[in-house]
């Protein structure tokens, strides 16, 4: 896999590297895409298989800019503007219904596309070479921990994707929020950045959806998982448990350092953007670090951490029970 630098020469590779057919992952400010040209199907197709990621798992589709927006999307609905004027270009992801430019592999057939305007300077400069949307799922094997380096990439998908542009370390760290509006109420498919309380403004968003529907993969109730068995637990369960046998083999992931020695620890951000833009990262971290099981101590349940306490119930099974 070739490193390209985030220059214009790079970003003419990556440009050449897509409209060739080839898989180019890319930076953007949730987290690295694996990006193929959304038009070829046979491109797109490619994804799937780097990623081993089943077919019936539908994929965002990167805009380069709201003038393709009517383009693939078969309407937009009135109350989806002012989100759009606000969040666009960021990390929300809207699905909509889908015009019939949108090829079925993209969107696994459904009549709906998910869409996304970046902000990340490098996926812009890079569909503005393009000058058409790519398709882009998070650039790492399906169900395992979502990259937010070049050197996450790398350690995943070498051998199986052309490149990848390195923009450094992702500013968000998680995957962005998926909000339905081809509905009759606009709702949350999955929690992210953009949260709840900063839509509420704008739109009558229905409660928290259903969250195993099977249509947005994010939603498998496992997720994002390390290698080694990974087990999540309340802090009041921890302080309970700090320096018990299971304790000391374990690598611990808290926002406060542990009571009893571990195996190896990571002290996580103790603000809820810190915290999503360090998790990946300290994943992928706890899984070389030479223990046989992760822990992770749950950040507060309340509302602000919602998106990545979503993160932490896919990444890690309950200890108890
Ligand atoms: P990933 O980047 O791997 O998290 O995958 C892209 C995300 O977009 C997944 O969670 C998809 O389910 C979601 N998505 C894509 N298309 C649709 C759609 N038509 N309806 C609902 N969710 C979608
Ligand atoms: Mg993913």
């Amino acid at each position: 896999m070739k490193s390209l630098s985030p220059t214009p020469d790079g970003l003419d590779q990556a440009a050449a590297l897509l409209r060739a057919g080839e898989l180019v992952a890319v930076p953007t400010e949730t987290v690295y895409g694996l990006a193929a040209d959304a038009t070829r199907p046979e491109a797109v197709a490619a994804i799937f298989r780097a990623k081993n990621r089943p077919a019936d798992h539908p994929l965002i589709a990167h805009l380069p800019g709201l003038e393709q927006l009517h383009e693939w999307a078969a309407r937009v609905p009135d109350c989806a503007w002012p989100v759009i004027e606000q969040f666009w270009p960021g990390p929300l992801t809207l699905v909509l219904p889908a015009s019939d430019k949108v090829p079925a592999i993209v969107n696994a057939g459904q009549d709906t596309v998910a869409l996304r305007w970046s902000s990340h300077p490098l996926l812009q400069a890079l569909l503005d070479r393009l000058r058409r949307p790519v398709a882009a799922p998070s650039a790492n094997p399906f169900c395992r921990i979502s990259p937010t380096c070049a050197e996450h990439v790398r350690a995943h998908l070498a051998g199986r994707i052309a490149a990848v542009v390195d923009g450094g370390p992702c500013e968000v760290g998680i995957e962005s929020t998926i909000l339905d509006l081809s509905g009759a109420r606009p709702a949350i498919l999955r929690p992210g950045a953009i949260t709840a309380a900063m839509l509420a403004p704008y739109l009558d968003l229905a409660e928290a959806g259903a969250p195993d529907a099977p249509r947005v993969p994010g939603n498998l109730a496992s997720h994002y998982a390390p290698r080694q068995p990974c087990y999540r637990l309340e802090a009041a369960e921890a302080q309970e448990l700090a320096g018990d046998a299971g304790w000391r083999r374990a690598a611990v992931l808290a926002i406060e350092p542990p009571a009893g020695r571990c195996g190896w620890f990571k002290r996580m951000p103790s603000t809820p953007e810190g915290y999503a833009r360090a998790l990946y990262a300290a994943l992928h971290e706890a899984d070389a670090s030479g223990c046989r099981v992760v822990w992770i101590v749950l950040p507060p349940d309340e509302e602000a951490w919602r998106a990545v306490r979503d993160r932490l119930r896919r990444a890690a099974r309950p200890l108890s029970g």
